[in-house]
C-alpha cells in the first residue's frame, strides 16, 4: 500500500515503523465512518500523523492524549532520552512544543485535538463513542491497565483496539502492553486481526 503523507515522516521523531504507521493509517481509514478516533501516547506525533492523515481525508477527528511529559524511558539518564526534548526550566520533558511543531508543519490542525493530560485524567468523564483506539503510552503494567481499562469500554462493535510494542517473548522487551493484548482477547470482545511488526490490531466484536 503506498499512502500520501504531507510532510517526510523521517523527519518526525518517534518509535513507529513505516509498515505500522501505513497499518495505523489504514485502520483509521477504515474506522473513520464509525466515530472517532484516539490515541494515548504521541510523543512528537508521528503515529499522529499517519492517523489524522486519514481522518482528514475521511472528515474524521483525532484525540491525541499525552502528558508530554515522556515516559520512564525517556526520562533524564535513561535509554530513551532525547535532551533537545528537555524543559531545563521547568526541569522536565516537553514534548509538546515539538508535537505542536510536527502537526503544524503537516497541515493537521483542523483534524487533532491535542489532550495535554495523563491518561488517567483525560479518561475519567470521557463519554464519546469511539471508532479506534491506539495505546502507546506508559509501558508500566499500571499505566498499560489505567490505558485499557480508561479507553478499550469506549470502543464501537466493529471498532479497532491497537496496542504497540507487543512483545510476545519477554526476552525481546517489556511485557506490560502484550499483557493487556490478551487481556482484550481473553475478554471475549475483541478479535486478533493482524499483527504488523510489534503492533497488535483487535477488532472489537
Ligand atoms: N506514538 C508515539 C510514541 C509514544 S512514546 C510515536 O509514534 O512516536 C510514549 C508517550 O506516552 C510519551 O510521549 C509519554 O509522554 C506518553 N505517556 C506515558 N505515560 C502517559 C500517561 N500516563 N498519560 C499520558 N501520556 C503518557
Ligand atoms: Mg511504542
Amino acid at each position: 500500500m503506498t499512502i500520501q503523507l504531507p510532510i517526510d515522516m523521517h523527519t518526525v521523531k518517534g518509535f513507529l515503523a513505516d509498515a505500522e504507521g501505513e497499518a495505523l493509517y489504514y485502520r483509521a481509514g477504515e474506522t473513520s465512518d464509525l466515530g472517532a478516533c484516539l490515541e494515548v501516547g504521541s510523543y512528537c506525533g508521528k503515529s499522529t500523523i499517519y492517523l489524522a492523515s486519514a481522518c482528514k481525508l475521511m472528515n474524521n477527528i483525532l484525540f491525541a492524549v499525552d502528558h508530554h511529559r515522556g515516559s520512564e524511558e525517556h526520562q533524564p539518564g535513561e535509554e530513551y532520552h532525547d535532551n533537545a526534548l528537555y524543559d531545563s526550566n521547568a526541569q522536565c520533558m516537553d514534548s509538546f512544543r515539538s508535537f505542536r511543531h510536527n502537526i503544524r508543519a503537516a497541515q493537521l490542525d483542523d483534524w487533532v485535538v491535542p489532550i495535554v493530560a495523563p491518561s488517567v485524567v483525560a479518561s475519567r468523564r470521557w463519554n464519546t463513542p469511539l471508532g479506534m483506539v491506539f495505546i502507546d503510552g506508559g509501558h508500566s503494567l499500571e499505566a498499560a491497565m489505567t490505558d485499557y481499562r480508561g479507553w478499550s469500554r469506549h470502543i464501537l462493535p466493529g471498532g479497532i483496539l491497537a496496542i504497540h510494542d507487543i512483545f510476545p517473548n519477554p526476552a525481546d522487551g517489556g511485557q506490560a502492553p502484550y499483557t493487556i493484548y490478551q487481556l482484550a482477547l481473553n475478554s471475549g470482545q475483541f478479535e486478533a486481526l493482524e499483527m504488523v511488526n510489534t503492533l497488535g490490531i483487535l477488532r472489537r466484536v
